[in-house]
């Protein structure tokens, strides 16, 4: 690996993973401890596999702090699916679903479940494009609803949520996609939450979910086995062959989450990281201008603009020679977008820092 091309990745998704993960990922890829085989060559009803499968589990329990009365289950077909599956599980007839509209992942989350059930908008920020979440205060449901969705972190947008609404005996469903793991959440606020892997822990085709146990038994019935919760929850995530050898990526992101010492300490790293970036575009005297209002700033994707649209190619096009990758904001909202999540090192938004800092100067 020593004559490998060295980039800063800051792609928004699938992204980067820590260094140390892939190095021994492929160190264990040809014969996997000793077993004369790959992991994804085994059958998922091993023992060798299982291990591998419960750790993962063990450690997701471990790091976010799961309560008991949750259940943690591995899942296929990406955020996505869950925006489908969310209302086929939790949205009962006659019944009301409420979601909190934050960006382009809660509209997409509300269409899909428009299809499945009743529901309508707890709150929207879209009249000012979405470049802040909306406050507690905004927020409106009914004590009869199904639950209320929140999208955490607007991966699109560059807004994250700092504070949860408290939404009583409703559960609140979150999307934390693009955020989980990179902060301590009280995880009993919730009802259930959900992340695609391939932005924060591993790679692309496992979709974690953690769901509070009452809420299964309660669940709606005549869906097909497939998109049953229950029928995942009551298998351990074994009923039809799993993504194991993203299971298993996912298990070694999470050990190496646990050697950085948790995530008070990655929470921390975050914060400085985007705060690097973030204190060049507060101090340029409007040459970069943050889409995100300062309350509402995300600490994995920190979306700005360049003060005009010439000098904006000119900065992609040269960030992208020196080595930055995935700077180029997302096609609907255009500009320029850094996301720092949490296997993106230190150094990587060190020299971001500097290329902007260089960049301005020589511009200006
Ligand atoms: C990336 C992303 C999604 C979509 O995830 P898929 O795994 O591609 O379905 C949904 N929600 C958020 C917040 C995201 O960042």
């Amino acid at each position: 690996m020593s004559n490998q091309k060295s980039v800063y990745n800051f792609n928004a998704g699938p992204s980067a993973l820590p260094r140390e993960v892939l190095e021994k990922a492929q160190s264990e890829l040809v014969d996997f401890k000793e077993s004369g085989m790959s992991i994804m060559e085994m059958s998922h009803r091993s023992a060798t596999y299982e291990q591998v499968h419960n750790q993962a589990i063990e450690r997701l329990r471990s790091l976010f702090a799961i309560p008991e009365n949750y259940e943690v289950l591995f899942l296929q077909g990406g955020a996505s699916l869950q925006f489908a599956m969310v209302p086929m599980n939790f949205l009962a007839e006659g019944k009301k679903a409420s979601y909190i509209m934050s960006g382009a992942w809660s509209d997409k989350a509300l269409k899909e479940a428009k299809t499945i059930g009743e529901v309508y908008e707890a709150a929207s920020t879209k009249d000012v494009n979405y470049n802040r979440v909306p406050s507690s205060e905004e927020i409106t449901f009914e004590e009869t609803d199904a639950y209320v969705h929140i999208t955490s972190n607007n991966t699109i947008f560059g807004t994250q949520f700092h504070d949860f609404p408290s939404t009583g005996n409703v559960p609140l469903i979150a999307d934390m996609s693009s955020d989980i793991l990179s902060r301590p959440i009280d995880v009993s606020k919730f009802g259930m939450i959900y992340a695609g892997a391939q932005k924060n822990l591993g790679p692309s085709g496992v979709t974690v979910a953690i769901i509070r146990k009452d809420l299964l038994d309660h669940a709606n019935s005549g869906i097909p086995a497939i998109l049953k919760y229950s029928t995942h929850s009551s298998s351990n995530s074994l009923y039809n062959t799993p993504p194991s050898f993203g299971i298993y990526m996912l298990g070694e992101v999470l050990g190496w989450m646990q050697q950085q010492g948790g995530l008070e300490k990655i929470a921390k790293r975050n914060e400085e990281k985007a705060n690097l970036i973030y204190d060049v575009i507060d101090n340029s005297n409007g040459f970069y201008t943050g889409h995100a209002e300062k309350g509402s700033r995300s600490l994995m994707n920190i979306t700005f603009r360049v003060a005009d649209e010439e000098l904006e190619k000119q900065f992609l096009q040269e960030a992208k020679e020196a080595g930055f990758v995935g700077l180029n904001g997302h096609r609907s909202v255009g500009g320029c977008r850094a996301s720092a999540y949490n296997a993106v090192p230190v150094e990587a938004c060190q020299a971001l820092q500097k290329f902007m800092l260089d960049f301005q100067e020589k511009c200006k």
